[in-house]
């Protein structure tokens, strides 16, 4: 548990029971040890065979555990409600989740629910976005807001206001000046009154990785001199009461109170500024950025760390906004804010399996072996073989590399020029990795390879050297004897992890053969927010199998309330417009043609095959039998 922080970045709803498994407390209780659910007994019910009581689907697996959702979503509001009454502000805190963090159907479905008692809203930033923001949040409270960000053009202009029309709470957001206009002359045509905001681009600027949205080189938001430009604009259409919300957005992962002060203390000075211009000023959206605790080092100096928590986070939101709106005698409007990370991060575990590893085992030589090699060499390799073979009667071990490193080199040459055939190179090679281990300068780290693809499941590590905790979800009872780096199943030398929290360059990991020969599961945990919606189809690997699991008073604790498999090959190929019904036909009539010329041939077993792979998963399906090898 230790060794991977795990309660460091975890509690309250991860940790490690008496077996050595990792456990979910989904509703983040940590006095509840009886209501806590073993993820590897859940990854055994989901990836067992039916007749084994299992759901048969292949890993990788998306666990979902839509209470660890709902108790974020209640922490957030809880911490700013507290901030609210104790410090005597007097308006509230009324919050949206922007759904390009996880578009899922079934999550965002679930934060409409979970947040309807305290009018919980959504924020979309396209317009299949938006889309989906109106149509989840007709089941949702009327007041939630619908915060329209994003470029926009008539058609999702139009759409926004179609949404107020259907009395949802539907905000304009204007990033850029220009949509002013297509906003005037749209609610015309409609006839809909809008609620326009305005993103405003802050002086504030966020240094961490995620802060290039923020200063006036900022990519979204509208310059001072804009806002006063869109003011005025307004003003003389008879619009200016339309103008009621200013959002700013710095940047994801704000790494300290005292930058989110500043930034809020900013945006708060332009309310006031635009209440004294005559704008209807009611709320204030600060945007998302709220940042999580990747490593558990809660630190500031990180990109994957906060040097604060929930509550010291609504605390300098309400504190900044409360003492300019004081200082201007400025009515304190609702507070807004679009958290995304920091919400659905937590509620998604990513299970894949490691199916083997290489760690190279070095040859051991006898001397008779070393006699018989030296001999082989080639003449003029001789000398760098006794210059290699006296340094290390001497204990001149960096001599010892260096030479080793001359040897290998001049056989290499050898090799390429045709002079040395391919077991004298192999021996040559052997050699070395033995000096290197004798002297203890042999490489460690074993490469474990994992059923996954990085671009799919882990983009941002692939993307942005995002690092999130990863570790062997059982096992954790047995003191890992190895250090590994892990490696996915694509074909690319970027498909591979290698760093991992607290800087390290390898992961402390098991010998692969546990007990009984049981499989070796990893998770990778606090992915929910961004990986999904951002992970591609490299080699047209898909994304994972998704369940859904609750607790449950039944003998396991918990019960899968859902079970979506991953996509199959066919869905991977329809997903770069081949069409797999046409390529199986095209297939099963060569197999025709082949089975008349070959009398031997089983025909309709090979078709059936090849049918079955095109059902099947793109990931490994290790131990499992194939009916293609059955028709050969
Ligand atoms: N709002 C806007 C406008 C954003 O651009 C983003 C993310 O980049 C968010 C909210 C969500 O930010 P976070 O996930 O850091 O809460």
């Amino acid at each position: 548990n230790s060794l991977y922080n795990i309660d460091g970045w975890g509690l309250p709803y991860f940790s490690v029971n008496s077996s050595g498994n990792v456990t979910v407390r989904p509703h983040g209780n940590q006095t509840m040890a009886h209501q806590e659910i073993d993820l590897l007994k859940v990854v055994k019910k989901v990836s067992d065979s039916k007749c084994n009581g299992g759901l048969n689907l292949h890993l990788p697996v998306i666990i979902r555990f839509p209470d660890v959702l709902k108790n974020r979503l209640e922490c957030l509001q809880t911490a700013f409600n507290y901030a609210v009454k104790s410090l005597s502000y007097s308006s509230y805190y009324q919050g949206v989740y922007p759904v390009k963090c996880n578009q899922d159907r079934f999550l965002v479905e679930d934060i409409v629910k979970f947040g309807s008692g305290f009018g919980f809203g959504l924020e979309a930033g396209s317009k299949p976005e938006l889309l989906l923001a109106m149509s989840c949040l007709c089941k949702g409270s009327a007041e939630s807001l619908l915060i329209c960000n994003g470029f926009k053009d008539i058609e999702y202009v139009s759409l926004a206001l179609i949404a107020r029309k259907l009395s949802m709470n539907s905000v304009i957001v204007l990033e850029q000046e220009e949509e002013l206009d297509k906003v005037i002359d749209v609610s015309v045509k409609l006839g809909v009154r809008p609620v326009v905001g305005v993103r405003a681009k802050l002086r504030t600027k966020h240094s961490g990785h995620f802060g290039s949205t923020s200063g006036e080189k900022g990519k979204f938001g509208l310059t001072t001199t804009q806002i006063v430009r869109v003011v005025r604009k307004l003003e003389q259409c008879g619009m200016l009461d339309c103008l009621q919300l200013l959002h700013f957005h710095i940047g994801s992962q704000i790494p300290s109170t005292a930058l989110l002060a500043d930034g809020v203390g900013e945006a708060a000075q332009i309310y006031c500024e635009l209440v004294r211009l005559g704008a209807s000023m009611k709320v204030i959206d600060i945007g998302g950025g709220l940042g999580i605790d990747y490593d558990g080092s809660k630190s500031a100096d990180s990109d994957v760390s906060v040097g604060y928590s929930l509550e010291e986070y609504a605390l300098a939101v309400v504190q900044a906004v409360k003492f300019v709106c004081d200082r201007n005698s400025v009515k304190h409007p609702v507070i807004c804010s679009e958290s995304g990370r920091a919400l659905v991060s937590h509620h998604s575990v990513l299970i894949f399996e490691a199916v083997s590893s290489s760690k190279y085992t070095v040859p051991t030589m006898s001397s008779f072996d070393v006699q018989r090699f030296v001999e082989q060499l080639p003449e003029d390799a001789h000398s760098d073989y006794n210059n290699l073979s006296q340094s290390a009667v001497r204990g001149d071990y960096e001599a010892c590399l260096a030479y080793a490193d001359k040897l290998k080199q001049r056989c290499v040459e050898k090799f390429k020029d045709g002079s040395l055939d391919i077991e004298q190179l192999a021996a040559t090679d052997g050699l070395c990795d033995f000096v290197a281990k004798e002297i203890g300068a042999s490489d460690p780290i074993s490469t474990y390879h994992v059923n996954l693809s990085v671009f799919t499941s882990v983009p941002d590590f692939w993307g942005i050297e995002q690092l999130f905790p990863i570790v062997p979800i059982h096992r954790l009872d047995e003191c890992p004897t190895r250090r590994g780096i892990l490696s996915d199943l694509t074909c690319d030398s970027d498909g591979k992890i290698d760093k991992f929290i607290g800087g390290e360059s390898s992961l402390p990991l098991h010998e692969l053969e546990g007990e009984n020969g049981t499989k070796y599961y990893l998770g990778m945990f606090l992915g929910g927010a961004y990986e999904e919606a951002l992970g591609g189809v490299h080699n047209l690997f898909g994304g994972p199998s998704v369940v859904r699991v609750s607790q449950s008073d039944g003998p396991f604790g918990f019960a899968v309330t859902s079970a979506v498999p991953g996509p199959s090959c066919s869905d991977v190929l329809r997903s770069m417009q081949h069409e797999p019904e046409i390529m199986f036909q095209t297939l099963k009539h060569r197999i025709e043609e082949y089975v008349h010329d070959d009398g031997n041939m089983d025909g309709a077993m090979i078709a059936d095959g090849i049918a079955q792979s095109f059902h099947n998963t793109p990931y490994l399906t290790v131990g499992s039998s194939c009916c293609l090898t059955a028709a050969n």
